[in-house]
């Protein structure tokens, strides 16, 4: 077979792979899939960087081969070679990467903090993809956002990710963010939510700022906006949306949205905008099945430098089937109880400790029976959390009241401001701080795990 006859059947080839895999996946992985030569049995296909094919090598080789000999029975075998663009890019590359794996190295080592998050693009750099367990449930999505990440631009456009809370969309947008500007360190990134978004459009038109709001978000190579349902009924928000979306799209500038439901889900929103979330790549992730379950919870674990028995991972991955948030909650109780008590953890004490994670414990809390175990709790009013005393005391119980509210009622940032008369800023800042310090600090564990039981029990 000549090369010439390798390209006039091509056509018929990528047709067979597209049957095999499906759209969705045959326009992400295949989409510059090329025959270079034919040489001895054995046909050269070029693929874009080697990332593409690493993930070709692993996911797809055997239905490739086959979509290839249906089509021509005598190929021996096929080569993916990278183009040699992209070769040359990353033999000059690998100084740096070499130096950023280093500084990687060194950051890992360091508590990140919410301190670490980029002013500029707003990412953490906690997210990334090496540490996201990749399964049946999100490896399209987690395929989308790679190659967003290393096409910028120049991949899907918009990229859509829905699913459930607690499935991992804000993990893989931020990790998107944060793999691009390895990639490509120049580009300008952002990722914010969409309830941010529109916080400070909304505080533009107060302070006659329009102007430098629309600037900061048109200069960007890469917007990332997570929970894009918060738009729903909000029209002002929508159109300023519409348009910031037009003008990076016609720019050839990525989007990436994510939301709790699929763009035809989303109540209350302008047609208009419907149809450019619809307009590229729209995916979803589903919640983790068991192994991925107990693959998440062996990483988290490890991260914290704890290894239990297999029959516990077993347990919690079997009682915390939907959320992965839960699931990193559940673990970091065992842990923590674990730590107290100073003792080997059995099996009958997670159980035990599980109890608490199931639903209906949660459905009877309420804002008002938060307000009051966490005042109980640090001995001042109830009347004092909604003053503007500042001491140490009183903030600390503010804190615990927000993370609560946000933990059990999963009530927005703002609505939280609404109830407590603060700007949704403090809010955030407020749930972090407690967030993040529950990590290193044993003595707030106690305080919130004892008003949790309190609100359990009440
Ligand atoms: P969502 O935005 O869908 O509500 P998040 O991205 O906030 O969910 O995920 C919740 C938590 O679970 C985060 O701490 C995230 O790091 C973690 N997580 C989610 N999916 C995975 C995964 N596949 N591998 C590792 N961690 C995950
Ligand atoms: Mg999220």
């Amino acid at each position: 077979m000549t090369n010439e006859q390798v390209e006039t059947i091509w056509d018929q080839i990528l047709n067979n792979i597209k049957n095999n895999v499906g759209s969705s996946i045959f326009n992400i992985w295949f989409s510059h899939f090329q025959p270079k030569n034919f040489n001895q049995g054995i046909l050269k296909v070029e693929v874009p960087s080697k990332f593409v094919k690493d993930w070709l090598d692993k996911k797809f080789s055997q239905i490739i081969i086959r979509s290839i000999r249906e089509i021509v029975p005598d190929v021996k075998g096929v080569e993916l070679i990278v183009s040699s663009k992209e070769a040359e890019e990353s033999a000059k590359s690998v100084k740096k990467i070499s130096f950023s794996k280093k500084i990687d190295i060194l950051t890992s080592q360091k508590k990140l903090s919410l301190f670490d998050v980029n002013p500029q693009t707003n990412l953490n750099p906690r997210y990334r993809f090496d540490n996201f367990v990749v399964g049946q449930s999100n490896e399209l999505a987690f395929a989308a956002c790679q190659s967003v990440a290393n096409f910028c631009g120049r991949s899907h456009n918009p990229l859509f990710i829905y699913g459930p809370v607690g499935v991992g969309k804000t993990h893989l947008l931020q990790a998107s963010g944060n793999e691009t500007l390895k990639v490509a360190k120049n580009l300008k990134v952002k990722y914010l939510t969409t309830e941010e978004f529109t916080n400070e459009f909304i505080n533009s038109l107060r302070n006659h700022t329009v102007n430098d709001f629309r600037e900061k978000f048109r200069e960007v190579d890469l917007l990332i906006l997570d929970d894009v349902q918060f738009l729903s009924g909000k029209n002002t928000s929508q159109e300023e949306l519409f348009h910031t979306f037009n003008y990076l799209y016609n720019q050839s500038k990525q989007i990436i949205f994510s939301s709790d439901r699929p763009p035809k889900l989303i109540s209350d929103i302008e047609e208009r905008l419907r149809s450019r979330f619809e307009g590229g790549l729209v995916i979803d992730i589903q919640p983790p099945d068991y192994e991925t379950r107990v693959a998440i919870l062996k990483l988290k674990a490890q991260e914290k430098n704890v290894f239990l028995d297999d029959e516990i991972y077993d347990l919690i991955a079997k009682r915390i089937t939907n959320n992965i948030r839960e699931l990193e909650g559940a673990l970091s109780n065992i842990i923590f109880n674990f730590h107290q008590m100073n003792q080997k953890i059995t099996i009958e004490k997670v159980e035990e400790l599980l109890k608490k994670f199931s639903k209906e414990y949660y459905r009877k809390i309420n804002p008002k029976k938060i307000i009051k175990a966490v005042s109980e709790h640090y001995e001042i009013k109830e009347d004092d959390i909604l003053k503007k005393n500042r001491t140490k005391h009183l903030t600390r119980a503010r804190q615990c009241v927000i993370y609560f509210l946000r933990e059990i009622t999963q009530l927005s940032y703002t609505s939280i401001g609404e109830m407590l008369k603060k700007d949704h800023t403090t809010i955030i800042y407020s749930y972090e701080k407690i967030v993040e310090e529950l990590k290193k600090n044993p003595e707030l564990n106690q305080d919130i795990e004892t008003i949790k039981s309190k609100l359990i029990e009440s």
